[in-house]
């Protein structure tokens, strides 16, 4: 296995040309972007991920945070989870990143994690970690034992019947309810994803994760001007208080004036087989009076498609309480 790194601005289309030459895109690739590493040595550690080239990223010029001219936020690749979550101006305008991000690991961890890494964590399903198992997501077609199996953390939204793992990301979670736009450099010029379009369901392809192609880099991702007098909760139930993958999560953005709800964007982690925005709850809170009733009428909405296996059934009542909880703390804040 070789590194190689990449160490001035121009060097970004070098490393998005050797990235281009990954047989697939990049969940098990053999060419990969390291970054923080949490993610990726740890499966290379586990011989999960198996990679002949790694190319550091880690020195490219993507470790800045910068206001845009028309007041939203660009985050470089690069920034340190810490960093962000720290910001001053992620504090203020969108707290729900920051309480996700502080949510998430360790505070080790999140010194070293970047936000494109972050992006494109792994699942944390115990087979797909285990490569003594049969795994469709490690290994199409090989079978996915964890519908048999333990699957007490695993998803309940947007699952199928060739993998029912969840994405694991809390930061996500802020991300899909603040409407982040993922930027990348590929080998036919930059372009922009919306984020709820950037992570895959597993549908028949659980292999394929993000619509990411070969030599894809992300380079920063933007946030939209903060809503102005929005109110932002991330609420995550977990077994323990630290060092943990959320059960269920809610990430929350409310206005209420005159009791009202008049904007909701919603998402929820620990139950999606991708971060899970909420149009459905949206819908059914905005115009709504601000109480607890329809906070948990929104809660009914967003489960509504839940598909329980046999060890994670609690987690369709969990996570409609996450979410109610999260709404009341919100407007109530
Ligand atoms: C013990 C432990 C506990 C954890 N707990 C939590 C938790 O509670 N909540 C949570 O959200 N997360 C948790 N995590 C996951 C952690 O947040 C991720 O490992 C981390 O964010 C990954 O970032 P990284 O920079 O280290 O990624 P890396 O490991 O460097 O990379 C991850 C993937 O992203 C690709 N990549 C990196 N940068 C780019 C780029 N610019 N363009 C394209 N591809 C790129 C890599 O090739 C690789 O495939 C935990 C991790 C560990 C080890
Ligand atoms: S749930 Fe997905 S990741 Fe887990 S064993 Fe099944 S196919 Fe693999």
């Amino acid at each position: 296995m070789r590194t190689f790194e990449f160490n001035r601005p121009e060097n970004a289309a070098a490393a998005v040309a050797s990235a281009a030459r990954a047989k697939t895109a990049q969940q098990g690739a053999d060419i990969r972007f390291l970054a923080g590493g949490t993610t990726l040595v740890d499966l290379m550690k586990l011989e999960v991920e198996t990679p002949n080239r790694l190319l550091d990223i880690n020195r490219l010029p993507f470790d800045k945070i910068e206001e845009l001219p028309n007041g939203g936020l660009k985050i470089g690749a690069t920034v340190r989870n810490s960093d962000l979550a720290y910001h001053a101006k992620v504090q203020k305008d969108y707290a729900v990143l920051s309480q996700a991000i502080l949510s998430g690991a360790s505070a080790q961890l999140r010194n070293l994690a970047t936000t494109a890494g972050n992006l494109l964590q792994r699942t944390r399903c115990m087979y797909f970690r285990d490569t003594a198992m049969p795994c469709n997501k490690r290994e199409p077609a090989t079978g996915c034992p964890a519908i048999t199996g333990s699957n007490r953390m695993l998803a309940i939204l947007g699952t199928s019947e060739q993998c029912i793992a969840t994405n694991p990301s809390d930061m996500c979670v802020a991300m899909a309810a603040l409407e982040a736009t993922i930027h990348v450099q590929g080998t036919k010029g930059a372009r922009e994803i919306a984020f709820g379009d950037f992570h895959l369901l597993p549908g028949q392809t659980p292999h394929r994760e993000t619509v990411l192609e070969p030599g894809d880099l992300i380079t920063h991702v933007t946030l939209p001007p903060p809503r102005a007098g929005s109110r932002q909760v991330y609420l995550k139930l977990r077994d323990r208080a630290s060092y943990e993958f959320a059960l269920a999560s809610a990430a929350v953005v409310l206005n209420v004036a005159g009791g009202n709800v008049t904007y909701a964007r919603i998402a929820l982690g620990g139950v999606g087989s991708k971060p899970w925005r909420s149009h459905e709850a949206e819908t059914v809170l905005t115009g709504k009076s601000a109480n607890a009733a329809n906070f948990r009428s929104a809660a009914e909405a967003a489960l509504r498609g839940a598909q329980a296996q046999s060890e994670n059934g609690f987690k369709i009542e969990l996570a409609k309480r996450c979410l109610a909880h999260a709404l009341q703390t919100a407007a109530t804040a």
